[in-house]
């Protein structure tokens, strides 16, 4: 029997592996798919919130513990696993901004670096973008390659001793035993542990609602589309009028994305496409001459004012959540499975847990 049985193996489940590990925990972790395959793997990997001045504290304050965690974590998946996540951090623009007033009110507050740049520089630093009102800086931040993120996390857990992991295996129901998590029912087996954690992503809350627990985690459609482009055309993120484009180290340029309401539904559609294909080109009139060689969707899990789900479920003992990331998954990732670990293993926790507690509930099964 493992000590914890992860249900979920996106970013959240993997590196909430990874940190049970570091306390000497054994794990079980299990996904119905290949791990990282969903949002996972569809996010675009900003590592920052975006426009991170509309979020509120508890976003910020986990977002800066997990930027600060990321290069260690990054550097030791390279060297472990080969695998290169590719993080860089060349600074992150974000332009025709509405309410520059607000961000640098914010940025002052939490002590952040923005800077406005002025036309020029801003031009000479991002050729491709059109010109921009208030093109805005922040230094240090950047992005990484979410499917090598993915890629190296499964890598690393299925050489870890201490992680046992069961892919194309789906679990079908948490099982209670006198108000205590004991396992998972699976297809065909039952499978027992002295922890359980929903790392489900945007399917989290319809696990938890089979024994009774109300968890507001819900899909939130995003769709993007990936260019081929010449490396070096685009260096740093930029984003604009609710929409970013990503540059990847080989040249791709991603450009994004959606916010839907369309259930768990997430076959892309023509005219998402056009309508993206259009905001890219508004934005980079240079990749008129660049095709497009992916369109996908995947299913953020959304909650609440973003703020996720990263503690114990009330009233079942030893079962836990670390769930509805929203947008900012990839980045709150390092910091959310500390937090949860932390708790978990009642050491001191990195931020107040408080904001993320798990609160509406029902009255288990
Ligand atoms: C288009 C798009 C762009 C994004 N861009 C960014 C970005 O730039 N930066 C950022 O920080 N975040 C971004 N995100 C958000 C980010 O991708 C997510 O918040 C994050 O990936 C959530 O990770 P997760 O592990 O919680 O969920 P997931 O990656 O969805 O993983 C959940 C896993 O649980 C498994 N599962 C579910 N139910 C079961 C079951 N019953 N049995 C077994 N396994 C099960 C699934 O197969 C899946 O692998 C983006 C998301 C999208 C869709």
């Amino acid at each position: 029997m493992s000590d914890v049985l992860i249900i979920g193996g996106g970013v959240s489940g993997l590196m909430t592996a990874w940190h049970l590990v570091q306390t000497g925990a054994s794990v079980s972790l299990i996904d119905r798919r290949q791990c990282a395959q969903e949002s996972s793997w569809a996010g675009g990997g900003i590592i920052s919130p975006l426009y991170p001045w509309t979020y509120s504290d508890p976003v910020t304050v986990l977002s800066d513990q997990a930027i600060a965690d990321y290069r260690p974590l990054v550097d030791t998946l390279r060297a472990d696993t080969g695998i290169d996540p590719e993080y860089h951090t060349p600074g992150i623009f974000h332009v025709n901004v509405d309410d520059p007033g607000h961000a640098h009110a914010w940025a002052r507050r939490h002590g952040k670096e923005l800077e406005q740049l002025d036309q020029t520089d801003f031009r000479a630093l991002v050729p491709l973008v059109r010109e921009a009102r208030t093109p805005l800086y922040m230094p240090g931040l950047g992005s990484l390659r979410t499917p090598r993120l993915g890629k190296a996390l499964r890598q690393w857990a299925m050489s870890s001793p201490y992680v046992r992991l069961l892919e194309e295996v789906t679990v079908r129901r948490i099982r209670i035993d006198n108000d205590r998590a004991t396992g998972v029912e699976t297809d065909n087996a039952v499978l027992d542990a002295r922890q359980v954690v929903v790392c489900s992503g945007a399917w989290s809350g319809e696990l938890l609602a089979d024994i009774g627990v109300q968890l507001s985690v819900y899909p939130v459609k995003g769709e993007m589309l990936l260019f081929k482009a010449a490396p070096g055309r685009l260096q740093h993120v930029v984003l604009s009028e609710g929409f970013y484009a990503i540059p990847r180290q080989d040249g791709h340029i991603l450009f994004g994305s959606t916010f839907e309401h369309a259930g768990y539904d997430k076959t892309p559609t023509a005219s998402t496409r056009s309508m993206l294909y259009r905001q890219a080109l508004h934005l980079m009139p240079g990749l008129a001459d660049c095709p497009v060689v992916h369109h996908w969707a995947g299913l953020r899990p959304g909650s609440p004012n973003s703020i996720p789900f990263i503690g114990a479920v009330p009233e079942v003992r030893h079962l836990w959540v670390n769930s509805g990331h929203f947008g900012n998954g990839v980045v709150l990732a390092p910091g959310a499975s500390r937090l949860l670990v932390e708790q978990m293993t009642g050491q001191t926790c990195c931020v107040d847990p408080a904001p993320y507690q798990v609160r509406s509930v029902a009255a288990a099964h």
